[in-house]
């Protein structure tokens, strides 16, 4: 049952950071307009089992004004609100509470904010740690993202994983996190993935939504496109046996996947989501409906 909606409000980005896993940058392009987000909601009401709208891009605060507009629609229609953001308007704790105090004003519920190594160096006098100080003072409910380069542990968390390396700092490896982070790290072969094992694909609880109308299950893996057929449609007839993607996935994982469609494939990767982006990437051009966008693959 769908529980909750996230707008990827535009893959627009003041940063570039190496473990995005959708490629957000200053140049990234793919932003909602009014019109298209207030077709969304349309359909969200449709849905019925929606409780939250989240925000978050890219970074949203990008287009403060859309937001803005985008919680309040979603207060009047009942849902409960959230913003993701990196907190890079924070310049002092007085001038974050006047970016803040508006959402507060309309009942947002939570915000998220980055704030890690990776967006900023300095811990204690970053925007996110002044981001959060405002967001405290101001009675918000808040919490922090904390995201750190990869490092090699030894396996404790499941039985199968003993004396297997586990990747730890949380980064996931997909979009620019397989460009950018996984060179040097430890890999184990292929076909040891045989399931996702961070999305539920059969009963998927959210979904990522962006303005080229993907309806993400997983990064730049989608439902279907929700400006060819309604949102509402979509996610009601879904079923995960049914889509070219998600059915290998569900029964057998990312090894399944290459089976399935004969890939050619690397003998070892950091883990099944890296083996899983970089085997979605080479079907893109078969699928390009379940497949999408191109930028989230870093292609053009
Ligand atoms: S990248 Fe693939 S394996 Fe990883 S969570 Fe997403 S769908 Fe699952």
């Amino acid at each position: 049952m769908l529980t909750g909606i996230h707008f990827l409000l535009s893959y627009k980005c003041d940063s570039e950071c190496d473990h995005c896993f959708v490629y957000s940058s200053p140049r990234a392009k793919g932003t909602f307009t009014l019109n298209q987000m207030n077709k969304v909601f349309k359909e969200l009401a449709k849905i019925e089992t929606i409780e939250w709208i989240y925000f978050e891009g890219g970074e949203p605060f990008l287009f403060y004004p859309l937001m803005h507009e985008g919680i309040r629609v979603a207060h009047g229609m009942g849902f409960r609100t959230g913003i993701v953001t990196n907190a890079y308007w924070a310049t002092s704790e007085e001038d974050a509470e006047l970016w803040l105090k508006p959402l507060h004003d309309l009942g947002v519920s939570n915000i998220s904010v980055s704030d890690d190594a990776f967006h900023y160096e300095d811990k204690e006098t970053s925007p996110g740690k002044l981001a959060l100080n405002a967001a405290k003072r101001l009675g918000m409910s808040c919490g922090s993202i904390c995201i750190g380069k990869p490092t090699v542990e030894e396996g404790i968390s499941k039985e199968q994983d003993k004396g297997k390396p586990v990747i730890g700092g949380g980064a996931m490896f997909r979009g620019r996190a397989v460009e950018k982070l996984t060179e040097g790290l430890p890999r184990r072969p292929w076909e040891e993935f045989t399931e996702c094992p961070y999305e539920d694909l059969r009963n998927p609880k959210r979904v990522h939504l962006d303005a080229y109308g993907n309806t993400h299950l997983c990064q730049g893996l989608s439902m279907g496109n929700m400006w060819d057929a309604p949102l509402s449609k979509i996610v009601k007839q879904y079923d995960a046996d049914s889509q070219p993607i998600c059915r290998p996935l569900v029964n057998g994982g990312p090894a399944r996947l290459v089976k399935e469609y004969d890939v050619q494939h690397q003998d070892e990767y950091v883990d099944a989501c890296h083996m899983c982006y970089l085997v979605r990437r080479a079907l893109l051009d078969r699928f390009p409906q379940y497949l999408a966008p191109r930028s989230v693959y870093g292609l053009q």
